[in-house]
């Protein structure tokens, strides 16, 4: 099923309340007023649809990419954050703290009580907090996984106030069928958690794995070897990625999505190419053979599947040739006669990985590795400069390309700058395939 098909459902979730509401055919209110309560709920069912987002599920990241999902799950956060801030000052109704025997619907005064307007402000302070610390996250003092154990018990608190206010002020939220439809969603976002943190770790309890070997590579960059302590290693097609635990408990937040490096071939094994960049990947070099590990996937869209493309072109900067190597490698494993072009892109030649089995990766007819180095020393025989508009148009009108697959991992910058010029050079969008190292 194409990604689109993600689209409806995701849009009939965030406005199911509004035809809920309007169902009700209460008596009408200021436009002000239904706009604020419109919006309100609007912001809720986008909120409580965030826990989905962020809640590993294959069926959607398996079809639009991680990287895209939680790229959704910002900007529909923004977007709440948004509805939110405005939606207690739009009402134009007095708020009141009796209700008035008369106005039976709710339709002359807001019906908050001393209760439901704190959990309201709570809601509304939450939400602020929560999107702006994700925001400037990277330049908060708090490591990544103090932020997101801080992320999760704020989304908590925020949705558990936020449907209390509104059951018990929602003039629209106390028809049976719309306060049924707000605790099936709490329910589910509360669900995703639980899978995410409790029973995904529970089952990661009876596979374990352990490292086999620790190796640098290049410059701060190392290849982690593991091992599942019985049986085979998890089944995953190449360029997908896992979320690795090294040395802690598996309910500890202390997990980071690595990509795997190896191939499916390689049934007893799975190995990772990991950048040193912070707390946990600047400890990989202290990791001993022996240490426990446990993983989460396989997770990510940037494969092969499905395809039944004339050649294969994998466009990697820096780290980003780590899913690339295993698409590489089990092409050469299948004895596939497609062409395999590899752009790789690295700062400083001291950066490259598996130089000489790169080279043996591209032996089919029309095959070629080409390396662009940006700061290249006196002894650099390849390119030099950056994957840019100039590289890409020098190695691939040499191809016929119309027929060709393109996977591009990598930083954001490089990926921005790839995905534009091969839409430049004729490339579909249909052909190209990408996944960005980042998100929130
Ligand atoms: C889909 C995907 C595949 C990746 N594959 C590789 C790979 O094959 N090799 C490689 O070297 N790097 C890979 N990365 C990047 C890698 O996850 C980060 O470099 C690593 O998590 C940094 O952890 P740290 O504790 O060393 O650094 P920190 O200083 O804790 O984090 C640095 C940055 O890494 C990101 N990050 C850290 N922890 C997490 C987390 N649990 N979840 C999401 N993002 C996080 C955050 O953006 C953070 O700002 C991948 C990232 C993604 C999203």
């Amino acid at each position: 099923m194409p990604p689109i098909i993600l689209f409806p459902f995701y849009l009939v979730v965030t406005f199911a309340p509004l035809v809920l509401a309007w169902l009700q055919g209460l008596p009408a209110r200021p436009v002000q007023d239904e706009l604020a309560t419109g919006l309100g709920m609007v912001a809720f069912s986008i909120l409580l649809s965030e826990f989905v987002l962020s809640g590993r599920f294959k069926v959607i990241s398996a079809r639009m990419g991680m990287d895209v999902t939680m790229r959704v799950h910002q900007l529909a956060a923004r977007a709440a954050l948004l509805f939110v801030l405005v939606h207690p000052f739009l009402y134009a109704t007095p708020m009141l703290n009796h209700p008035r025997p008369w106005d039976g619907s709710g339709q002359l005064t807001l019906g908050l009580n001393v209760t439901s307007a704190l959990t309201g402000i709570t809601g509304w302070v939450f939400v602020l907090i929560i999107v702006l610390t994700s925001i400037w996250r990277d330049q908060l003092p708090f490591r990544h996984e103090t932020w997101r154990l801080l992320h999760g018990i704020g989304a908590v608190i925020t949705a558990v106030a936020v449907t209390h206010h509104t059951l018990a002020s929602g003039r629209y939220s106390a028809d049976p069928l719309l306060a049924g439809f707000w605790i099936v969603l709490l329910a589910v976002a509360l669900g995703s958690l639980v899978k995410t943190y409790l029973l995904t770790p529970l089952r990661q309890l009876s596979r374990p794995y352990e490292v086999s070997s620790i190796r640098k590579l290049a410059l701060k960059t190392w290849e982690l070897t593991i091992r599942p302590n019985a049986g085979d290693a998890l089944r995953f097609v190449p360029g997908q990625f896992v979320w690795l635990n090294v040395g802690n408990s598996p309910f500890s937040l202390a997990e980071n999505p690595f990509s795997i490096s190896s191939a499916p071939a390689d049934r007893n094994q799975m190995q990772f190419v990991i950048k040193e960049v912070g707390d946990m990947t600047r400890a990989l070099p202290e990791v001993t053979p022996g240490t426990k590990a446990y993983l989460d996937g396989p997770y990510g869209n940037l494969t092969l599947q499905h395809t039944q493309a004339t050649g294969i072109a994998l466009i990697a900067g820096g780290v980003g040739i780590a899913p690339l190597l295993s698409i590489a490698r089990q092409l050469k494993a299948d004895q596939d006669p497609r062409p395999v072009v590899i752009v790789y892109g690295n700062r400083v030649a001291e950066q490259i990985v598996y130089g000489d089995e790169l080279l043996e990766l591209v032996t089919n007819p029309g095959s070629e590795l080409v390396h662009v180095v940006s700061e290249a020393g006196p002894d650099w025989r390849g390119q030099t400069g950056v994957v840019d508009a100039d590289t890409l148009g020098r190695v691939f009108k040499q191809h016929d390309v119309s027929g060709w697959l393109f996977l591009v991992c990598g930083p954001p910058i490089m990926l921005n700058v790839v995905e534009i010029e091969l839409k430049e050079l004729g490339v579909p969008v249909s052909q190209i395939v990408s996944e960005r190292f980042y998100y929130d």
